[in-house]
């Protein structure tokens, strides 16, 4: 069991940076994850963590023991690639003992604790079995009690569900949680797909081009985000925004276009200058005939409760969640009202 410290992590190759100062505590039993696009600097932060990179700058610290220049195999931290990795020459107890074996510990102990590993993954029926033939959920357990086995004080997991179909990834997703939940260690699990961070974690880092953008819980950052780019990478359809010249003063309870006047949570600065975007999520949006922002319907996708419904205004395209019995005609003009406590202020970078 471990609580996880990274402090001004940097991470460069050649001229290239990576991870560009990352600060952040990751607490002993949480399941951490960290999301953002492919190249933002997940695996290179992870290996770090892992030992299997040497930071730039920065330290590493494991319940505050620095462990910076400590070599990976004395940090007691399993580091989970991919989780279909099996010997196939071996059977499953062999597989989940090896690393036992390669430590050389007794064959007595081993055996104690694959047992007890197998019983926390609920495969003992299968210890004797072939990895061939083993179904792909299976081969999953296994690879993990393989690296459950040692017992270590967290899990690494670099998009270890990412080779598998939609169906099978949600399966496993909800196994390994539940996993998590019995056996309390310490998860990162890196992914740059939002609904499994947003399903599976207690608190997540959304990174950007090397930087943590903005770390919270599921829902603070779901219902807060720190800045457009997290409010575009999460939810999906991802946020709306509006963009406009902003002439705001603290205390300004309304915000205006060019046409139309909107009321937004106070403003807390002046904002004579800036370039601002105001986020309005889809299910934010509802249809009124005396609403401000007014267009006309693109599209509407229809999926099952809601619809998604998109309409042009002179604000570019919006799409709103409807209810799939809202009645909605393709070229109709509709007036657009937003949930103003709901609605979020951006300054455009
Ligand atoms: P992610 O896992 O989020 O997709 P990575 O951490 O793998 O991102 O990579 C971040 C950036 O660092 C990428 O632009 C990648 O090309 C670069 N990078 C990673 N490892 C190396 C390396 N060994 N040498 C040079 N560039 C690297
Ligand atoms: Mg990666």
């Amino acid at each position: 069991m471990a609580q996880i410290r990274v402090e001004n992590l940097r991470k460069s190759f050649d001229q290239f940076t990576a991870v560009q100062g990352s600060n952040f505590t990751i607490e002993d039993g949480t399941f951490f994850a960290m999301l953002g696009p492919s190249g933002c600097g997940k695996t290179t932060t992870l290996r770090m963590i892992a030992g299997l990179e040497l930071p730039t700058e920065g330290k590493i610290l494991l319940d505050n023991e620095d462990v910076t220049f400590q070599r990976a195999s004395a940090r007691d931290i399993a580091f989970v690639f991919q989780l279909f990795a099996l010997y196939p020459h071996m059977n499953v107890a062999e597989n989940i003992g090896f690393p036992l074996k390669c430590q050389g510990m007794a064959r007595r102990d081993i055996y104690q604790r694959v047992q007890e590993t197998a019983k926390l993954l609920r495969i003992e029926h299968l210890l004797s079995s072939k990895t061939s033939k083993l179904s792909g959920g299976d081969r999953q357990r296994v690879a993990l009690g393989r690296a459950m086995v040692r017992r270590p004080k967290a899990f690494l997991m670099d998009e270890p569900l990412g080779a598998l179909d939609a169906e099978f990834r949600h399966l496993m997703c909800s196994e390994l949680r539940d996993l998590h939940d019995r056996i309390g260690a310490t998860t990162v699990y890196v992914t740059h797909d939002q609904l499994e961070a947003m399903s599976m974690a207690d608190r997540i880092a959304v990174m950007n081009q090397g930087r943590v953008e903005q770390i919270g819980l599921p829902q603070e950052i779901y219902d807060r985000p720190a800045s457009m780019f997290v409010a575009d990478f999460i939810g999906s359809p991802p946020m709306n925004f509006l963009r406009f010249d902003a002439g705001l003063r603290s205390g300004d309870r309304t915000i205006s276009f060019h046409d139309t006047s909107i009321a937004v949570p106070e403003i807390r600065e002046d904002r004579a200058s800036a370039r601002m975007a105001l986020g309005v999520r889809p299910e934010h949006i509802r249809f009124a005939d005396a609403a401000p922002v007014r267009g006309e319907v693109f599209g509407a996708e229809y999926l099952g409760t809601t619809q998604i419904v998109t309409v042009d205004t002179a604000h570019g395209r919006i799409a709103a969640r409807l209810p799939s019995s809202a009645p909605v005609r393709i070229g109709e003009r509709v007036g657009l009202e937003f949930r103003s406590e709901r609605l979020a202020l951006f300054d455009v970078a």
